[in-house]
């Protein structure tokens, strides 16, 4: 049988899955990525076992993960120090949490992607998708596939050629992004090796220990919140904010930082003729649960398996690759776009809420479910 052939927009962590994922299945793949080169933008991230499985599946894990930090507890606190919950992870029985360089990730992905015969192609921005498979280019250009996966991120420019109704929300929150070098002198020696999210009033101080060489700092506010204007961090308000962590919010006034407003993003349909929409372009959310990179690669493998089945035609495998991966990337989407009623609550509520939340299983059982996420095929 002759390879199908695929058309992949965008070189992100989607896209380049999905390249990959393919190209494993047997597809002849082409990606096209606006930017330059195959790059990571952001510091650190978070990957939980869904991630870490897609990562594996398509032979990207052993160097994505080289050197990742694999800590044993997310601890959530408040302003003051004080412990409202731990999440252990990484021991006998408990969820795998990793915390990965981006560059490492993209470097990971973007090498299996080139090993397994992807079709690289920089410096080229997709303008339109056509529900017959025709993608057209700035500069004119254009090319046919079988099957146009788009995976061009949250402010997607073919999604809105595709005429395909969505529900796109700005949240009022957004984060500042940087990686430090590291330091033995910016916490206590118990607290070094521990993931900690401190809470003080609509701000959230993220503290990862991410290789010897650097930490990834992530200060989460409103959008309009003086202390952040312009990316600009005040690091007297944020040291006034969370004391424990003054030294770090120090050292982040000395490197530069990355501005992002969260947003949740959901489609009437993941699909359009021959084209399939994955990754923020799709179904973007806020990353108060770190699941959108996750649930980028983990619904990336579902597609590959969907449209790989023999026998099987592509209008169906889309259809069957929705219905079952949908409900559980949804699931995920509302589960962290919930968590922003954390952010209007007084300390004096929200702390002994969340240590009250933090101690029933529950709570945190549904905080780790979506980990459990699997690719979802209905066939073979
Ligand atoms: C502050 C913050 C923290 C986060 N933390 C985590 C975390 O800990 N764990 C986690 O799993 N997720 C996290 N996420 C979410 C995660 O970063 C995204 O869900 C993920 O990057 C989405 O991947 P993607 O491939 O869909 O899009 P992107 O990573 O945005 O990639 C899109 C790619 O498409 C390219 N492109 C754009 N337009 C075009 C075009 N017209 N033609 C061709 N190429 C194009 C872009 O240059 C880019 O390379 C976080 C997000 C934020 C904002």
């Amino acid at each position: 049988m002759t390879s199908r052939h695929a058309t992949v927009l965008g070189g992100g962590i989607g896209g380049l899955t999905a390249a990959a994922a393919l190209a494993r299945h047997g597809w002849s793949v082409r990606l096209h990525e606006r930017q330059p080169e195959i790059r990571a933008l952001g510091a650190g991230i978070y990957l939980w076992d869904n991630g870490l499985f897609a990562l594996d599946t398509i032979g990207a894990l052993t160097e994505a993960a080289d050197g990742a930090h694999k800590g044993p507890a997310f601890e959530v606190r408040a302003g003051s120090g004080k412990q409202l919950y731990r999440i252990p992870v990484n021991g006998e029985g408990q969820p795998r949490n990793y915390a990965l360089l981006r560059d490492k990730l993209i470097t990971a992905l973007h090498k299996v992607a080139r090993d397994v015969g992807v079709d690289l192609v920089t410096s080229s921005a997709a303008v339109a998708a056509r529900p017959d498979g025709t993608v057209e280019f700035e500069g004119g250009g254009s090319e046919s596939a079988d099957l146009v996966v788009v995976a061009d991120g949250v402010h997607s420019r073919v999604r809105d050629s595709l005429d395909l109704p969505y529900r796109r929300i700005r949240m009022t929150q957004g984060a500042a992004r940087a990686l430090v070098p590291s330091s033995p002198d910016y916490l206590p020696q118990a607290d070094a090796a521990k993931s900690l999210e401190y809470f003080h009033g609509r701000r959230r101080f993220l503290y990862t220990p991410m290789t010897s060489e650097s930490a990834y700092l992530a200060f989460t506010c409103d959008q309009n919140d003086a202390a952040m204007a312009g990316g600009h961090l005040d690091v007297r308000a944020w040291s006034r904010s969370f004391p424990q962590a003054a030294r770090l919010v120090e050292a982040a006034a000395e490197v530069p930082l990355r501005w992002d407003t969260f947003e949740f993003i959901q489609l009437a349909g993941w699909s359009r003729g021959k084209v399939a929409l994955l990754g923020d372009a799709a179904h973007a959310q806020p990353p108060y649960l770190g699941q959108g990179g996750g649930t980028a690669m983990t619904n990336a493998i579902a597609l590959a398996e969907n449209v790989s089945r023999r026998h099987v035609s592509l209008n169906e495998a889309l259809r069957s690759w929705e219905a079952s991966n949908r409900p559980a990337v949804e699931k995920t989407q509302r589960s962290s776009y919930r968590m922003r009623l954390l952010n209007p609550l007084p300390d004096r509520l929200r702390d002994p809420l969340l240590t009250a939340i933090g101690r029933s299983r529950g709570f945190i059982d549904s905080q780790v479910r979506s980990s459990h996420m699997r690719p979802r095929s209905s066939g073979n």
